[in-house]
């Protein structure tokens, strides 16, 4: 095949990066006339081989290995360059997760190939792939064609392409073989990280408000989480207001925390810098509230308002709450 997709599990799901490689690689497939396949493995294998069954991924293939049953990064990156072996891809698409991070790195030093890590965008121009990741801090683009003989591993950062984009289908599911031994695994992971305290989730969330330096001081945070609440969503912020405590370093989205994409991405107060807008642009539908008419923001947002926050949000939680 000359694509093969590396999903990963995201508690018996596929995880939402993994669609967005799935859409990534559809894109691919029919701009270039490409074959592809889809690899799942882990304790909730055949649970994800199922689901990526629905997709229109060529094929699946489901590794079953028990010392795959709980992740190690000697284990994954083994069995992944087993898989590269025999399935000789070009291309390996991943999502660019923890734990991509952790192991993939380990898969292109085995193959001595290189990895082009948390691209933004990927095209196809003349026949060829050009993918593009961000350099300086998102202050330059770099657009890379491989040129080279694959298979070249290729991250994407989250939100570079729509999960909803993932086109449905059925592919068969095939499965195969990787010969690991005990010895191999070196190491033990302990519980998957969770990427929120307080077991919220920002990268699932469909509605998100997000708070930033404009939200004034410390105690004007509970008037932003009875907006969330009152939303059914969840609360986020710039880095200022993580820097200064006022809410944990997992709620920061932008360059150094979260990328997120929900349907909705409610910015109250915040100006739109770069490192801030890399983490949330692939939101659906953003909605900035500044006092600032030349604020950043307002550049890449669906629906704006010049105003107070302060003033304003207590008058949207009063009429969601219908009072
Ligand atoms: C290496 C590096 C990494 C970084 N990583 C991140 C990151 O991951 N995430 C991140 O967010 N930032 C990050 N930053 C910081 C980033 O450059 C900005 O400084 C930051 O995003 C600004 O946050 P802000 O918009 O909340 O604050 P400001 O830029 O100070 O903007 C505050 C906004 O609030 C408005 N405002 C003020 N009062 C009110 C009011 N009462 N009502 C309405 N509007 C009001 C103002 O008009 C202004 O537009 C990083 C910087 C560096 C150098």
């Amino acid at each position: 095949m000359d694509i093969l997709i590396v999903l990963e599990d995201n508690n018996g799901k596929i995880h939402r990066m993994g669609l967005e490689s799935i859409a990534a690689a559809q894109k691919m497939a029919n701009d270039l006339g490409l074959s592809m396949g889809a690899l799942v493995m882990g304790k909730n294998g055949d649970a994800l081989a199922e689901q990526a069954s629905g997709f229109n991924v060529g094929e699946v293939i489901k590794v079953n290995n028990k010392l795959l049953s709980s992740y190690s990064s000697d284990g994954y990156a083994e069995a992944v360059k087993q898989v590269i072996e025999q399935e000789n891809p070009t291309y390996v698409l991943f999502g660019h997760s923890y734990q991509v991070r952790d192991y993939a790195p380990r898969v292109s030093a085995k193959l001595m190939k290189p990895f082009l890590v948390d691209n933004v965008a990927m095209n196809t121009e003349g026949g060829n792939v050009v993918f593009t990741k961000q350099m300086f801090n998102a202050k330059l683009f770099s657009d890379i064609t491989p040129v080279s003989d694959g298979p070249y591993l290729v991250s994407f950062q989250s939100a570079a392409f729509s999960s909803e984009n993932a086109v449905s289908g059925s592919a068969s599911v095939r499965e195969a073989t990787v010969n690991l031994d005990a010895s191999m695994i070196k190491t033990e992971s302990e519980e998957p990280f969770q990427e929120e305290a307080g077991g919220v989730d920002l990268t699932s969330a469909e509605i998100i408000v997000s708070i930033g330096r404009g939200i004034g001081k410390e105690e004007n945070i509970p008037l932003a989480e009875t907006l969330a609440q009152a939303l059914g969503g969840e609360l986020a912020a710039s880095r200022p207001v993580v820097d200064a405590g006022w809410l944990p370093a997992a709620h920061q989205i932008g360059s150094s925390g979260q990328s997120v994409s929900p349907q909705m991405y409610l910015a109250l107060g915040i100006s739109g810098a770069i490192q801030h807008v890399v983490g949330m642009k692939g939101s659906k539908n953003i909605v900035a509230i500044n006092k600032d008419p030349e604020a950043p923001i307002f550049e890449i947002a669906d629906y704006g308002v010049v105003g107070d926050v302060l003033e304003i949000i207590p008058k949207l939680v009063e009429s969601l709450k219908g009072d």
